[in-house]
């Protein structure tokens, strides 16, 4: 560990299917990279081409706009993927990828495919009618020239965009002429296809096929039902999930709604219950295992910005207490909506974004910036340890997605209680790339401004610190954000944790985000270890030099026990993770003790 002093600053500042994340790649400096960004402005949006179909409802075009529709969450990943074309070694320019790094031709950065969607031009080749297509017309159209992919029940002539995908045309062929939902899924369900892909829609599947839009598969007769105190037939996993779905009821006061529900989990808490109050519409979201249940109602009349939220943890009840406006006899709940009373696998329930407010942005380094977002009074929302939320931003016309791991606002050195989670707050540590498509125009947000952040997402788990005697925490860059819950949970909550240990990877002394925080905690609590890893030091440097590899992994994750319990944590750019995943395979460590974070 290097001791010198640190330059942490506290001042108030101003998978690789189609749609591949560019950004969860992102490597190299800001400084290398060259392009497009100058052109990202002034791009007017184009009118839709007249729908000649019956007046189905398109995807997106759900009400609400942040409704469960990871569909419409944003194509604009992509956006934002490929924001900002820049040239390799070879002097071919390309994008950050997902997984892969393909080159991309000059002018085919993701800002290009925007300017082109919204340039008028017939991408469809059907001169803005919409078809109804079957299995075996789709079947035809697989082939790089002429490709057509189906995605949840629409079907899309992708071939203009073969050029313009980050993951490189080879992963979009993979289902030409097909229905690729499942493989998009696997890879980026949050991002926004319909955004980026309206200009390409041909039109639905004539058949229901396998994997049609869930909107259109289920309630439509419910949702003219009224609630009125009796619970509407529950739609459930599966007749063996019966017993463990969730229900509710509802009961008044003169002044008071208060809607329970009954999860008929164990240890339920704050993190696995997320309730939003919008206007008349109230979403209570509780998560169990894999699985989401929603309560999702039009209210019946209005209800006041304050709520409650009350959880029996023991006996799994969680009461929602809403203060009515007028002092009114309420015959109803409300009007059900369409997701509402439904037990599914949480993958398959869409993102829902609320609007926060931006109260501050703090510079950390010379790049990478605190913000701290304010939740609605009407929502309660924790993010759990491990996981990422997605901001959703309006650029260029087109919505644009990326994720970003919460932080604490600091690193607390005392670890004797839970630190204290006041609920209101999400804070963000972001790294300002000069060419980013996203987070250029989040450090153009103003304090006071707006931005939509999604419900929690992502797949670790408390339970695999739980058990931890050591554990390793192995971040390159910003690939530091998930480590910082991490460690304090590790730290706080975990009895039997003997070590902590970080190990850093940076480019230069000035990138060390919270360095000083960081060797305040090592001097504090000897649990905890640190050691920074630079790969450009300047010669002042007296510390360790490399990247990854199998010799700095060996040297620096060591069991302290033979028999030790370990757990390993890696995040950085995807090559360094995968990379990490690999030597730490290598050298004799289970998939069971490593946890990869990624998308
Ligand atoms: P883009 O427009 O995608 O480009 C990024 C910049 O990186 C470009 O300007 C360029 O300079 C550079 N770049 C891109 N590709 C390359 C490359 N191949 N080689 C060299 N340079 C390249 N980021 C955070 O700052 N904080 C977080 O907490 C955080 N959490 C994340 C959580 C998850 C689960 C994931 C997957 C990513 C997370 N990220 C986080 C990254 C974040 O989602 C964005 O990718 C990042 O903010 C860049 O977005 P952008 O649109 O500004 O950049
Ligand atoms: P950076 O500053 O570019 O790099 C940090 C360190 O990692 C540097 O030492 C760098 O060395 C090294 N590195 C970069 N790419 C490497 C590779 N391919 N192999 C070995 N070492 C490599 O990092 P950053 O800009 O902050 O980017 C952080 C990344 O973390 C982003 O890609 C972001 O998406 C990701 N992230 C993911 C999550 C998640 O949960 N999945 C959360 C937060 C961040 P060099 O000198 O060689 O570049």
């Amino acid at each position: 560990m290097q001791a010198k002093p640190s330059k942490d600053t506290n001042k108030q500042t101003k998978k690789k299917f189609f749609f591949s994340n560019a950004s969860a790649s992102a490597r190299g400096s800001p400084g290398r990279c060259w392009g497009v960004c100058a052109a990202r402005a002034g791009l007017a949006p184009c009118p839709l081409p007249p729908a000649r179909l019956p007046p189905r409802p398109l995807p997106g075009d759900a009400a609400g706009g942040a409704g469960p529709a990871r569909r419409r969450s944003s194509l604009a990943a992509q956006v934002a993927a490929a924001g900002c074309a820049r040239r390799d070694n070879a002097g071919a320019p390309c994008l950050a990828l997902g997984h892969l790094q393909v080159p991309l031709k000059p002018g085919r950065s993701l800002m290009d495919w925007i300017r082109l969607t919204k340039s008028g031009k017939d991408l469809t080749g059907l001169k803005g009618r919409l078809i109804e297509v079957t299995e075996d017309e789709l079947a035809k159209h697989n082939k790089k020239e002429d490709c057509w992919i189906c995605i949840r029940g629409f079907v899309y002539n992708v071939t203009p965009y073969m050029e313009y995908h980050p993951g490189g045309e080879d992963e979009l062929m993979k289902a030409a002429g097909t229905d690729g939902t499942d493989l998009f899924d696997q890879v980026h369900r949050w991002v926004n296809y319909e955004s980026m892909l309206k200009e390409c829609l041909v039109g639905r599947m004539a058949v229901k096929s396998v994997a049609a839009p869930k909107e259109f598969s289920s309630t439509l007769s419910e949702e003219k039902k009224q609630l009125n105190g009796m619970l509407p037939e529950r739609k459930v996993l599966g007749a063996s999930a019966k017993d463990l779905t969730p229900s509710y009821d509802w009961f008044q006061t003169d002044s008071l709604i208060t809607i329970v529900i009954y999860t008929k989990q164990k240890n339920m808490n704050a993190e696995l219950v997320i309730v939003d109050c919008q206007e008349k519409r109230l979403r209570g979201e509780i998560i169990v295992d894999e699985h989401s249940y929603l309560v999702e109602v039009d209210l019946d009349h209005a209800v006041q910005e304050d709520m409650a939220v009350n959880i029996s943890e023991k006996v799994g009840k969680v009461e929602i207490t809403l203060k009515k406006k007028d002092k009114i006899n309420w015959k109803t709940l409300g009007r059900p909506l369409e997701s509402h009373n439904t037990f599914v696998k949480h993958s398959d329930r869409g993102l829902f974004y609320r609007k926060c407010k931006l109260v501050s942005k703090v510079e950390v380094t010379h790049d990478t910036k605190l913000f701290c977002l304010m939740l609605p009074k009407s929502t309660r929302l924790h993010v759990p340890t491990g996981q990422h939320v997605y901001l959703k931003q309006i650029i260029a016309g087109t919505e644009v997605v990326k994720p970003y791991t919460p932080v604490l606002p600091f690193l607390p050195l005392d670890f004797k209680e839970p630190s204290h989670r006041d609920g209101e707050h999400i804070y963000l540590m972001i790294k300002i790339y000069s060419c980013g498509l996203f987070t250029q125009a989040l450090d153009h947000l103003q304090i006071g401004d707006y931005i939509s952040v999604s419900s929690p997402e992502g797949n670790f788990k408390k339970s695999q610190v739980q058990t931890s005697e050591d554990l390793f925490l192995l971040a390159a860059g910003t690939g530091f954000t998930p480590m910082v819950k991490l460690m304090n949970f590790a730290l706080t909550e975990v009895s039997c944790v003997r070590t902590v240990k970080l190990i850093f990877f940076n480019k230069t002394e000035d990138d060390i985000l919270w360095r000083n925080q960081l060797e305040q905690l090592a001097l504090k609590d000897e649990r905890f270890e640190v050691q920074f890893i630079l790969s450009q030091p300047t010669k002042d440097w007296m510390g360790k030099q490399g990247k990854i590899s199998p010799s700095l992994l060996s040297e620096f994750v060591k069991r302290n026990r033979k028999d030790s319990k370990v757990l390993i944590c890696i995040c950085g750019p995807t090559p360094f993770t995968e990379q990490g995943v690999e030597y730490l395979k290598d050298l004799g460590y289970s998939q069971e003790e490593i946890h990869a974070f990624t998308a």
